[in-house]
């Protein structure tokens, strides 16, 4: 074993602090990476602070690593060392049931191994990217692209991968119309990505404040759900919706945007179930849907469509020690918009 610094939550109530986390020797298929930057995903916080169920402390989070290999075992064939690589919401699934063979080993039947807060194969509880150092099975290792920097390219392991995912598998494309509900660490690539797919997009967001952020980054409309006369203006007019938000919203108001036939998939995991609007699915054979990261083969590709066509996330880099003032930022939706650790602040 190997002490690593990292930043952990003593529990759910308790802000982050500087902690000691140990990672295991490397073994024949792993890879040791030198973290140098760590988003700060909203799942974070639900998790830390007990949101989505109780957890095991102390828990250091993360699950958008950037950074270089440092060392490999004896078997490794996908990664040298100084590759720069990333990490996002898995480290290990069984790699043979029905759904790992498909690529979506976050369905594992075995259980995929998540990259904080989730039982190992050895039994150890994993402890995610907020640390200087993290080893990691080859297979869950992907290659960022030398056009991506690292810093801008750590988010898109989970915010990128999240957005990219559902709207690939909902077919969007030119002539696409999609409207993407909240305009923060998910919104922003969900916006970048639908637009870079050939999609019209519509950003969804409580108030007109981060209108010109949206339009620069490739949004056609902008409107405010604060105002009543957005649901009414843009009754029936999309295909697909998605909806990144955190907290509880109106769905069924959201719902009647849709055109006939439109789907509304969800990523945004609220702690309270919601009440879902059945009237507004059947008054218009409108489908809602939810989606779950996306796998390791999708990852590597939407990291490759990112360097494609020129798209990072935009963000803020902070120091370590402030994590925890990030952490009020993100929940008062006062991100810009997404903020990254600098590893270097760990030790
Ligand atoms: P984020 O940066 O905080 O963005 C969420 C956005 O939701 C905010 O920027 C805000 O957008 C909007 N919002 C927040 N509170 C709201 C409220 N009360 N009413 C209406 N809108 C509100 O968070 P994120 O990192 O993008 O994550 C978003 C959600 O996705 C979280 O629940 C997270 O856990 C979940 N998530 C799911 C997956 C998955 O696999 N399905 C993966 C990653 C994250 P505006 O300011 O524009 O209104
Ligand atoms: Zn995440």
């Amino acid at each position: 074993m190997t002490s690593v610094t990292a930043y952990a939550a003593p529990s759910e109530a308790a802000p982050l602090e500087k902690t000691v986390i140990e990672r295991r020797e490397l073994g024949p298929h792993d890879v040791l990476i030198d973290v140098a930057f760590a988003g700060i995903c909203h799942s974070d916080i639900h998790t830390v602070r007990g949101d989505w169920g109780p957890r095991q402390y102390p828990l250091a989070p993360g699950h958008e690593i950037a950074g270089t290999v440092a060392a490999v075992g004896s078997e490794v064939t996908r990664h040298a060392v100084g590759d720069r690589v990333g990490v996002g919401c898995m480290v290990n699934s069984c790699g043979e049931c029905r759904a790992c063979l498909r690529g979506e080993e976050q369905f594992c039947s075995a259980g995929a191994v998540f990259t904080y807060g989730s039982v190992d194969r050895d039994g150890t509880v994993t402890q995610g990217g907020y640390s200087e150092q993290v080893v990691v099975t080859e297979t869950f290792v992907v290659r960022i692209p030398d056009a991506i920097p690292l810093d801008r390219a750590a988010p898109l392991l989970c915010a990128g991968i999240t957005t990219y995912s559902p709207l690939k598998r909902w077919g969007v494309g030119p002539g696409s119309r999609v409207a993407v509900i909240g305009f923060g660490g998910l919104g922003h690539m969900g916006v970048q990505i639908a637009h870079a797919l050939g999609a019209e997009v519509t950003v969804l967001s409580q108030t007109l404040g981060k209108k010109d952020d949206g339009l620069r980054l490739g949004a056609d409309h902008y409107h405010a759900t604060s105002d009543p006369a957005t649901f009414r203006e843009l009754r029936g007019a999309f295909d697909v919706i998605l909806n990144t938000v955190s907290a509880e919203i109106d769905l069924g108001a959201h719902l009647r945007l849709l055109d006939v036939g439109g789907t509304m998939v969800c990523v945004g995991l609220p702690p309270a179930p919601l009440p879902v609007a059945l009237n507004a699915l059947i008054g218009g054979n409108r489908a809602l849907a939810g989606s779950s990261i996306g796998g390791i083969r999708e990852t590597q590709e939407m990291l490759d469509f990112c360097a494609e066509h020129g798209i990072a996330a935009e963000i803020e880099v902070i120091p370590a020690s402030e994590i925890n003032t990030a952490y009020e930022r993100v929940l008062a939706s006062d991100v810009r918009y997404r903020f990254v650790i600098d590893a270097a602040t760990f030790a």
